[in-house]
């Protein structure tokens, strides 16, 4: 257990932020192997996965997107005009009534905007991307930067619980900062390459799936477990 939360004396010197950043990841693909995420055939998939994963595990996301591609609609288009048979279909993730409607809504702005276009999308500037999956019901930052990383090849860092938990535990972060401050933070000390972005997040999720959770983290088998930052 790290020293902020436990009290036990780390075996190796406190790292600045940019260095802890570089030796999660590196422990971490030491550890798991590399992930190269995200887990889909196509961006359209990565996309329409961002949203059904809000609130419930991968596991239940991956049976949602299965009945999608058994049923033959995982396509923008076809979304649309089975609309109705879609609460049934993604059942398995939840809160199927309100994703269908927030899968929905995204399908007709990609289709009204970009013509169902996933190249067409990403030739938008990052900025007005972020701003405009911002303001579509139901798609906070963290869905918004997940769809930009993964499916539209675009640099931004993707933040979520598991990575404010670990961070804040090693104390390499206060814990309380907002969503942006957090990204811009982690952002200004990575190398400024995609696949980084791409896999730390990654493993910072097997890190937190595996090892760090909430109530019940398991130090002493985690890779990462004597790595402290600097008050
Ligand atoms: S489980 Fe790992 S990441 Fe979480 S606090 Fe313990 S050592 Fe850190």
């Amino acid at each position: 257990m790290p020293r902020a939360r436990s009290g036990i004396s780390s075996p190796i010197p406190s790292v600045k932020f940019n260095e802890a950043l570089r030796e999660i990841l590196n422990r971490a693909i030491d550890h798991f192997g590399p992930q190269n995420w995200w887990p889909a055939d196509s961006p359209f998939e990565v996309m329409v996965g961002a949203i059904l994963t809000q609130n419930t595990n991968w596991l239940n996301t991956k049976r949602a997107i299965e009945n999608l591609k058994q049923a033959g609609i995982l396509n923008p288009h076809l979304i649309l005009k089975r609309r109705r048979i879609l609460p049934r279909l993604i059942r398995p993730a939840g809160y199927y009534q309100l994703k269908s409607q927030r899968l929905i809504n995204f399908v007709r702005y990609l289709i009204q905007q970009y013509r169902g276009s996933i190249t067409r999308m990403r030739q938008r500037p990052l900025f007005m991307l972020r701003k405009e999956l911002l303001a579509l019901p139901g798609i906070g930052p963290e869905t918004a930067d997940s769809i930009l990383l993964y499916a539209l090849n675009k640099r931004i860092f993707v933040i979520d619980a598991y990575t404010r938990r670990i961070l804040s535990r090693h104390n390499l972060i206060s814990g309380d900062e907002d969503y942006d401050q957090l990204r811009i933070r982690c952002e200004e000390n990575l190398p400024k390459r995609i696949s980084i972005y791409k896999e730390l997040h990654a493993q910072l999720v097997m890190i937190g799936k595996t090892f760090c959770r909430r109530n019940d983290p398991h130090c002493s088998d985690c890779p990462i477990a004597d790595l402290r930052g600097l008050s």
